[in-house]
């Protein structure tokens, strides 16, 4: 244990470097990709007013009821500090009466009280894309290839991708009404807090984790089986577009996600680095929750992406990686100033370069560049300046070169390594 006297509250997270390296890497790939897609950002604020989650989220899923960090501000409001992301960026589009169709992306901090473990902690990091106002099959399709893009991007081969429907307004009644009628005939086998589910809201019971109802559901009847012939044609047209995109995916008849505005098509990514029950992230269409929010029927489709557990799947760092910095090093008093004016020209040819002004002896300055992982040295020595030239030092092979001072910029860049 240490001895400090503050350590942070269960269920955080820290990213010091170069943990936070990585992570701003991950979120630079999301963003370029969004960016490709036609995505603009949408910056929404971490707390919104209590109802905007219980209102989309629903009233009985597990979120709502059990993990909501929910608190009444000094005037009395009740607040919540947002569980995700859909919601907010709903409700600010519309108040920002944003023109639909639009292609939003988000990226940033939620909070779930859950029971912190390995990729699920109560503050979490989430990166997603909403598509307001488009109905294709083929929009489903685009979004369910760009997780995946994501994902093998970042090296994650393992990845599969996981896909059902959950029919419509039109079909869900008479599903409901089986999977009820399924329920109460085997009510003695279902846990307590399916007991309360089959009471709020009977299609959560498939959010449950208990070994026994999840055996249950595997016999209960499915979704799929009570599409309507508009829902049918839907599926089967998200299915054809991700075969010929090359995509395989696996049908999950009991993939209905933990939220309650989600129609026909939902999906998730899994990786086998997390583990059987974690995914990297999903989505799925939500063509009802606009309209919900007091906006004009709008149907739409969209993606969240775990970025802490992204980074979990991820391969590991290579070893003795060097970063994208360069050293400057300055052999006497007479050489800091030059060394000082070296640096400043270096960060003017956009190359990340530091020195140190506080050690005076080389020797603990090549000591200070390796352990802020730079790629190179670039050393300032009286010698050196007299006859035009800086002595370049690569610290990944350690290999020292002469290099003409109007050449340094261009051997600099070639050492650097992210
Ligand atoms: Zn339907
Ligand atoms: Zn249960």
């Amino acid at each position: 244990m240490s001895s400090f006297k503050h350590s942070r509250p269960k269920g955080t997270q820290d990213f010091a470097p170069p943990q936070s390296d990585r992570k701003h890497r991950v979120e630079e790939l999301f963003r370029h990709l969004a960016g490709l897609y036609g995505f603009q950002e949408i910056v929404i604020p971490v707390f919104e007013h209590t109802e905007v989650f219980i209102k989309s989220t629903g009233v009985g899923s597990d979120i709502v009821t059990k993990q909501m960090y929910t608190f009444k501000d000094r005037a009395g409001r009740s607040l919540t500090l947002r569980p995700e992301g859909t919601p907010g960026v709903v409700r600010a589009a519309l108040e920002n009466r944003v023109r639909m169709p639009c292609r939003l992306f988000y990226l940033g901090p939620y909070f779930r009280y859950e029971r912190p473990q390995k990729g699920r902690t109560r503050e979490f990091n989430q990166l997603g894309i909403e598509a307001l106002g488009e109905a294709s099959p083929l929009v489903d399709a685009e979004i369910i290839g760009f997780g995946d893009s994501f994902f093998r991007e970042l090296g994650i081969a393992d990845c599969t991708i996981q896909l059902n429907s959950i029919g419509c307004r039109e079909c869900r009644p008479l599903y409901r009404q089986n999977l009820v009628g399924f329920l109460t005939r085997h009510r003695d086998e279902l846990c307590n807090d399916c007991h309360v589910r089959l009471e709020r809201n009977p299609l959560r019971v498939f959010d449950c984790k208990n070994s026994a109802c999840q055996n249950l559901l595997a016999q209960a009847p499915k979704p799929r089986e009570h599409l309507c012939s508009e829902c049918d044609r839907h599926f089967s047209e998200v299915r054809e577009a991700l075969n010929r995109q090359g995509l395989q995916y696996e049908l999950n008849d009991r993939l209905a996600r933990g939220l309650d505005y989600y129609n026909r098509t939902t999906f998730e990514y899994l990786s086998g680095r997390l583990g059987a029950q974690d995914s990297l992230g999903g989505g799925g269409r939500y063509d009802y929750l606009v309209e919900e929010f007091g906006g004009p029927e709008t149907p739409a489709t969209g993606l969240a992406i775990g970025l802490d557990r992204t980074m979990l799947a991820m391969p590991e760092l290579e070893q003795n990686k060097r970063r994208r910095l360069a050293f400057v090093v300055w052999m006497s008093d007479a050489e800091l100033e030059p060394a000082r004016k070296l640096l400043d020209q270096l960060r003017a040819e956009g190359i990340p370069a530091r020195m140190d002004f506080d050690a005076g002896r080389p020797k603990r300055q090549f000591k200070l560049a390796d352990a802020a992982g730079a790629s190179c040295c670039v050393i300032v020595g009286p010698d050196e300046l007299t006859r035009g030239v800086y002595s370049l030092k690569d610290l990944l092979t350690g290999e020292q070169t002469e290099v003409p001072v109007n050449t340094i910029a261009i051997q600099v860049r070639a050492l650097l390594r992210d």
